[in-house]
């Protein structure tokens, strides 16, 4: 059986060519004479990849000198309890935009930490917009300001950086990272799981500014503080070394691609041609907003839910994986991060056309 193309959420589709040097390199990497992962995080070698790798993310993301960058675990989700746990009080407030199901996630796991505040929500809409600007309800005393740039569920995606003044801006960056250029001045704390856009699950980046970890408390286990992981370059316990490896070369694959400009145009080609197909079928529909429609994650909907299980069989006959929609929405949903290319976004469209021809 060969490869499928592959419309997975996350975990997700690689590029194959960091698949075949993976493999290249799995019994002997290096000059280590053993697999990454089988040498010690400490030796000189991985040390090594560690600060390369960190470079290549500082270059590919242009990440100012004021900011640290961390290799951790724990899941996005950890870091939704970890960040009020590291920036916040009980006492205090911190605002939430919620424009999807991981920023009520986000809130949920805040909740012990802080007090947060939903200060917009499109939920009236299900999740189908973003809450114009004006009517957020901010407090300028909130410990920080959290959203969710791109809602891998709901298929809805920020177009620009909201302006929040001068309380800190955090972003759960999990499903658009590295998917376009970014101005990272603009943030306190960017965080992403590396399950879509940077390689395996169980390794976290988080890009923090400096004067944010100076809130790091002391009470806390050292194991939750940011920045006793700072201070340790992200070496204060055994990191997840084979994901870190798998992110590096990840990097290097964007940057001989031509960094995160020629992915945004890469990706606005794809989500172009896929709206365009589901727009113009007179059967399949999206209910999102044009204006924050995701360049990452689309789902879509047949006319009559009854298709849905023929529409899932039909992709999977066809080599098409990975399109079942999130349980939360039903219908069906095509990631296409960087590392799908165009040529498996044609192979989609023209097997939705075709299935719509026939089923229509
Ligand atoms: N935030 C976003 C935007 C996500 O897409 C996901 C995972 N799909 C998460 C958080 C949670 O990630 P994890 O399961 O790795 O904790």
């Amino acid at each position: 059986m060969s490869r499928g193309y592959n419309f997975s959420a996350g975990p997700a589709a690689l590029p194959e060519e960091v698949l075949f040097q993976a493999r290249e390199e799995m019994l002997e990497w290096g000059t280590a004479r053993a697999s990454v992962m089988e040498i010690s995080h400490r030796g000189r070698d991985f040390m090594a990849l560690a600060a390369e790798s960190e470079q290549d993310l500082r270059d590919l993301m242009a990440i100012p000198a004021n900011y640290h960058v961390l290799f951790m675990q724990g899941g996005a989700t950890q870091h939704f309890a970890q960040i009020p746990m590291n920036f916040a009080r009980p006492d205090m407030v911190a605002d939430y935009i919620v424009t999807g199901s991981w920023g009520e996630k986000a809130v949920r796991e805040a909740r012990p930490y802080v007090q947060p505040r939903i200060s917009a929500s499109s939920l009236d809409s299900n999740y189908t917009r973003i809450p114009p600007r004006s009517s957020w309800d901010l407090d300028p005393q909130a410990a920080y300001v959290h959203y969710t740039p791109n809602e891998t569920i709901h298929g809805v995606e920020f177009r620009e950086i909201p302006e929040v003044g001068t309380v800190p801006l955090i972003a759960d960056m999990s499903s658009d990272i590295l998917s376009r250029p970014l101005d990272v001045s603009k943030f306190a704390l960017i965080y992403a799981g590396a399950q879509k856009n940077i390689g395996a699950s169980g390794l976290v980046i988080l890009i923090v500014r400096d004067d944010l970890l100076e809130r790091c408390p002391q009470n806390i286990a050292r194991i939750f503080n940011y920045a006793e992981h700072a201070a340790n370059h992200s070496l204060l316990n055994t990191p997840n070394t084979y994901g870190w490896y798998l992110a590096s070369l990840v990097f290097k694959w964007l940057k001989a691609q031509g960094g995160t400009e020629a992915m945004a145009e890469h990706n606005r080609i794809k989500a172009e041609l896929l709206y365009s197909a589901i727009d113009n079928s007179g059967f399949y529909s999206n209910p999102v907003d044009a204006q924050a429609r995701s360049w990452m994650n689309v789902p879509f909907f047949l006319p009559r839910p009854g298709l849905d299980g023929v529409f899932l069989e039909e992709a999977d006959a066809a080599n098409l994986l990975g399109l079942k929609g999130h349980k939360l929405l039903g219908g069906m949903r095509a990631s296409i991060y960087n590392a799908t290319n165009l040529a498996a976004v044609e192979v989609l469209v023209d097997f939705m056309r075709d299935f719509a021809r026939r089923h229509g």
